[in-house]
């Protein structure tokens, strides 16, 4: 399994930089996808006292996981971001695949893969790049851009009071000492801006199924008392009981074969407990000036009936439990007044009637999962815009106060719309039935956008057939040998990033070959720490000052470095270390490694690999995370820093 590994600020900015500016995106997100605001209409909406551009952003998961993800989620034109969710545990052992977007949107992935200290970082290097990409002016114009970073954290008092959770918290709150070091790596004049110390003062509470209303009602007092900490409480989709949910999903949606956890009911937080709880804890809030909102809803705990995952049950998000959390919000609001926030099947079709609702934020994970990705986020806003002119109104307040009397309608409309219905969303992604290899595909360009952490990349090669010979080499005789033919068809050729991918199965659910992007295409590490020790079958790690290139194959290590300068090349198989004449590739001169044969028969097939993937790599036409490292261009884009 793949072990995320974040990848260094300056590495980040530089590429960010130079990605715009050649080939006019970031982090593969093409810049007509970036949200610029929409001439006459102010997005805006407070969030805790707090002013959001938009009321858009990724719902705690794999979009808020890694610094580039949540740049990403922005570009897009997120302005509320909730953050991974962190918790005490923080070297969790997730089975893969873990998220399955097929079709409904099933899960098991659940906090930060990160250690407290990496997933503090990201969150401070993600506000760090916010900060530079706004002084540099690099996008041009205006964009609005005043954002919020929600935390999340979970699941019980006795994790969310440790030391660790709570220290962790506090640097959130105030994150100068990782700033200031984090800082003396960026370029002049970055590393001298003023950036604000406070990355997040609000929070999302997940709880565990089963945690009893009294400890809720802890873990938020102390989140506020303690904490000094706005929050607000993910409620689960299990309020509303067994029987509803079970009403909705197979009789008026359809989904007779997701079936529901009963102990998740019966232990969970209850309808008539939560109506009680949230005026209770609106006091404990109002009293220290803080804020307090819910948010409906949180994933629903279901049977695991697919046997993508190993576990027992998973957790459904997407189309179906768009009208649960809908149908939620709608029976809680009746009893109670409070400020809320929305999640559950949000896309750009239904969230200008979710944002009608009165929801801040409106938070997506399952959608962005789907062909696109982060490409699907301007649509919610230009549809929100468009709704807002066609009512005639310029602002989201407005907006809301236009449909107030329309909000039983809104939720009745969802309820039954068949796009949130199991004929709609029974399809899966089509399979044409052809195995993936490491070179040439079918070039669907899927595999890049689905990927949250933008870890699959496309490069070029020049289509080609190379026709070779392999060599026998004896002590003082070398003898050529037939070889084979590699044979390169497509100049469009895809590639992952192993160091940000964490073999979560996205890309292979939706890559109509087999086999997966993230397992046979080659897989590039950041450092030779990470490459030896997952390299496993197929992975390669480029040292670019010695103009290396290590790479396995079939289990088997290989190092070639280049020499083209004086004609040569060295090629170290496990067993032998081959002079080659890159003129004609011929081998010229050969040492014995231990535990080399009398007789070695060197394939050339590797040599040829690996040196085509050196030089796509070195190609500065195009910038990603497997060559960022690699090219030696001053990045400063900062004509217009402290105008
Ligand atoms: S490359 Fe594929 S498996 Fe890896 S993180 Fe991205 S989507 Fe998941
Ligand atoms: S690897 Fe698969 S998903 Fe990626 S471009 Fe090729 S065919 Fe499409």
């Amino acid at each position: 399994m793949a072990e995320l590994v974040p990848i260094p600020l300056p590495h980040l900015w530089r590429r960010a930089v130079l990605e715009y500016e050649r080939e006019g995106k970031i982090f593969d997100l093409p810049k007509d996808k970036f949200f610029r605001g929409i001439a006459g209409l102010d997005l805006s909406v407070s969030f805790h006292g707090r002013r959001a551009a938009t009321p858009l952003g990724p719902a705690a998961g794999p979009h808020g996981q890694l610094a580039q993800n949540i740049v990403l989620s922005w570009l897009g034109g997120s302005r509320i971001i909730e953050l991974k969710t962190v918790q005490i545990l923080d070297d969790l052992a997730i089975s893969r695949p873990c998220i399955d977007a097929a079709n409904v949107g099933y899960n098991v992935e659940w906090s930060q893969e990160l250690s407290h200290e990496q997933s503090l970082r990201e969150y401070v290097s993600a506000a760090m790049l916010l900060e530079m990409l706004q002084a540099s002016k690099l996008l041009g114009g205006e964009i609005p851009d005043a954002t919020i970073f929600d935390m999340s954290v979970g699941y019980n008092l006795k994790g969310i009071q440790s030391k660790k959770v709570r220290r962790w918290m506090e640097s959130m709150r105030n994150a100068r000492t990782v700033i200031d070091e984090l800082r003396t790596g960026l370029p002049a004049p970055y590393r001298d801006l003023p950036f604000p110390d406070r990355i997040s003062d609000t929070v999302s509470l997940s709880t565990f199924h089963g945690c009893p209303a009294a400890e809720i009602e802890d873990i938020v007092t102390f989140l506020l008392r303690e904490m000094g900490c706005h929050v607000c409480i993910k409620l689960n989709p299990t309020l509303l009981g067994q029987a509803e949910i079970e009403r909705l999903l197979h009789e008026v949606l359809g989904y007779r074969e997701i079936q529901l956890h009963p102990p998740a009911f019966e232990n969970d937080l209850q309808f008539d407990e939560a109506v009680d709880l949230i005026p209770r804890l609106q006091s404990v809030a109002r009293a220290c000036g803080r804020g307090l909102s819910v948010k409906f809803s949180n994933t629903l705990v279901v049977k695991n009936h697919k046997g993508i995952f190993r576990d027992e049950v998973m957790y459904m998000s997407g189309a179906p439990l768009h009208p649960i959390a809908l149908s939620l919000a709608h029976e809680f609001r009746k009893r109670v007044e409070t400020p809320a926030s929305f999640s559950g099947g949000l896309d750009a079709h239904n969230v200008a009637s979710v944002v009608a609702l009165g929801f801040v934020p409106v938070t997506t994970c399952t959608d962005l999962l789907r062909p696109g990705g982060y490409g699907r986020l301007i649509h919610y806003l230009e549809n929100l815009g468009a709704e807002m002119q066609a009512a005639g109104v310029s602002t989201i307040a407005d907006f809301v106060r236009h449909q107030m009397g329309r909000k039983d309608a809104i939720v009745a409309e969802a309820v039954k719309n068949p796009r949130y219905g199991w004929e709609r969303n029974r399809g899966v992604p089509r399979k044409v039935g052809t195995k993936l290899w490491l070179y040439d595909c079918i070039n669907c360009d899927k595999c890049v956008p689905v990927c949250p952490n933008d870890a699959n990349f496309a490069y070029e090669s020049a289509p080609r057939t190379i026709e070779y010979d392999n060599f026998e080499l004896q002590p003082g005789v070398i003898r050529r040998l037939p070889g084979g033919v590699l044979r390169i068809l497509k100049p469009k050729q895809l590639a992952n990033y192993a160091d940000a991918c964490n073999d979560c199965g996205n890309c292979d659910v939706f890559c109509p070959e087999d086999g997966g992007p993230n397992e046979e295409k080659p897989r590039f590490f950041g450092s030779p720490e990470t490459y030896r020790k997952q390299a496993g079958e197929n992975g390669f790690y480029i040292d670019w000052k010695a103009h290396a290139i290590y790479g396995t194959f079939s289990g088997k290590a290989y190092v070639l470095t280049l020499d083209p300068e004086r004609d040569r090349a060295r090629f170290d198989t496990e067993t032998a270390e081959v002079e080659i004449r890159l003129s004609g590739h011929q081998a010229l001169g050969w040492k014995p490694k231990p535990g080399a044969r009398p007789t070695e028969i060197i394939d050339m097939l590797p040599y040829f690999k690996l040196k085509l993937l050196l030089e796509s790599m070195a190609d500065p036409r195009h910038v990603h995370f497997a060559n960022v490292a690699g090219l030696e261009e001053e990045v400063v884009h900062a004509h217009d820093v402290g105008d």
